[in-house]
């Protein structure tokens, strides 16, 4: 075994796991050849330490501001020359809180993120709290990813306090398996039935396409093939309905998360009026069936109203009040608020519970934050952060 004969104070003695430190060097930045320093780097450090008594080798690079707060530490892992793991961890600071998102890279593919939000916050006493909530996304081989998320007290208990966990697995389609939920038993009562507790905190692509999932099941068109396409959309609209394709387009730029729920269960309720629409129509003409009763007797009330106002449907660029004013529409925007308060109200209630700050409210705010740093997280990859080699 490499084991140097310690010589206190020159050369630093190998710890019990095998570690030593080689090299603590500080960079003045503008000679730095890194491809992305975080802006408000004053101080670039870089630490060398031998682990596996020799054999492998991590560097620890830290980008901190000038009142020597970090700003972005970058840790990597050698074994026998090769670069086996990189994580990257950003820190953010707003007045009470503290962001920092971390993305653990193996062989040039993220396979695990997490995003932390630490919230600090003076008691009466003078002491202060700290809350943590944490994302943590793992990536699996099949597409799908492992998620878990802590909502905790760290701070003034001695011992973390665990208000509220969930544990899940993601599907590429964006359907949620394998749920879990444990932590103080009130909270976990009063929001295990919020249908939006696990996909609160994702991306807003991956957010759409498991939103669309719940959508689909409360306009009740699960059964109805068609597409999803998540677009730029040129013009005022979020989103639109084509009944002949059967198609759903959203963009995912122009609004927020309530806004998503919003406009994806208006254009699903669409949907369910060209399928309420073409049963209707199939029921006229097979009027000498004996079963003609597939329509509820609201439906049929509604069916010949929604037909009439297809056959009068004016798109928005020709008159955007008879558009508004067509019943296509107003049935359409009442199934897309309904669905839009439920998910504030929601939002609102887990807020509470857990006692989030307004600067970190749930319905769009905090969870934007998180949701641009989890997404699509394998194809973002190692390009985040190129090191040079020395
Ligand atoms: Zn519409």
């Amino acid at each position: 075994m490499n084991i140097v004969k310690p010589a206190a104070n020159i050369i630093p003695k190998w710890t019990k796991n095998g570690s030593k430190l080689l090299k603590k060097e500080k960079f003045n930045i503008e000679r730095l050849r890194y491809d992305e320093i975080p802006a408000g780097t004053a101080v670039f450090e870089r630490v060398t330490v031998a682990t596996d008594f020799g054999k492998g080798c991590s560097k620890v690079l830290s980008f901190r501001d000038k009142d020597g707060k970090a700003l972005r530490k970058v840790v990597i892992k050698e074994k026998d020359g090769k670069r086996v793991s990189k994580t990257i961890r950003n820190y953010e600071r707003s007045k009470d809180v503290l962001f920092t998102d971390t993305k653990h890279v193996l062989t040039g593919k993220t396979t695990n993120e997490t995003r932390e939000i630490f919230h600090v916050k003076p008691q009466a006493d003078g002491k202060k709290s700290l809350t943590r909530m944490k994302f943590e996304g793992k990536y699996q081989s099949d597409g799908s990813r492992l998620e878990t998320q802590v909502y905790e007290d760290l701070a003034p208990k001695k011992v973390s306090c665990e208000k509220l966990k969930t544990t899940a697995k993601r599907l590429k389609n964006g359907q949620v398996i394998d749920k879990t939920i444990s932590g103080d038993s009130e909270i976990v009562a009063r929001v295990k039935d919020d249908p939006y507790l696990y996909i609160r905190n994702y991306g807003k692509k991956d957010f759409i396409r498991s939103v669309s999932l719940l959508a689909k099941k409360y306009q009740d068109v699960a059964d109805v093939a068609g597409r999803l396409k998540i677009q730029k959309i040129n013009g005022l609209s979020h989103g639109y309905y084509q009944s002949f394709s059967k198609t759903i387009a959203i963009d995912p730029h122009k609004s927020g998360k309530a806004d998503l729920v919003d406009t994806l269960n208006h254009e699903y309720r669409h949907k369910w009026q060209y399928k309420l629409i073409s049963k209707y129509l199939g029921g006229l003409l097979n009027i000498f069936k004996k079963d003609k009763s597939v329509l509820s007797k609201k439906e049929k009330q509604l069916a010949p109203k929604l037909l009439k106002a297809d056959i009068f449907y004016c798109p928005p660029m020709f008159s955007y009040e008879k558009y508004h004013a067509n019943l296509l529409e107003k049935d359409a925007r009442a199934a897309g608020q309904k669905a839009y308060d439920e998910y504030v109200e929601n939002s609102k209630k887990l807020a509470d519970l857990l006692g989030v700050p307004k600067s970190m409210t749930f319905v769009d705010g905090m969870n934007e934050k998180t949701a641009e740093f989890i997404k699509d997280a394998p194809k973002v990859d190692a390009g985040i952060f190129n090191v040079a080699s020395e």
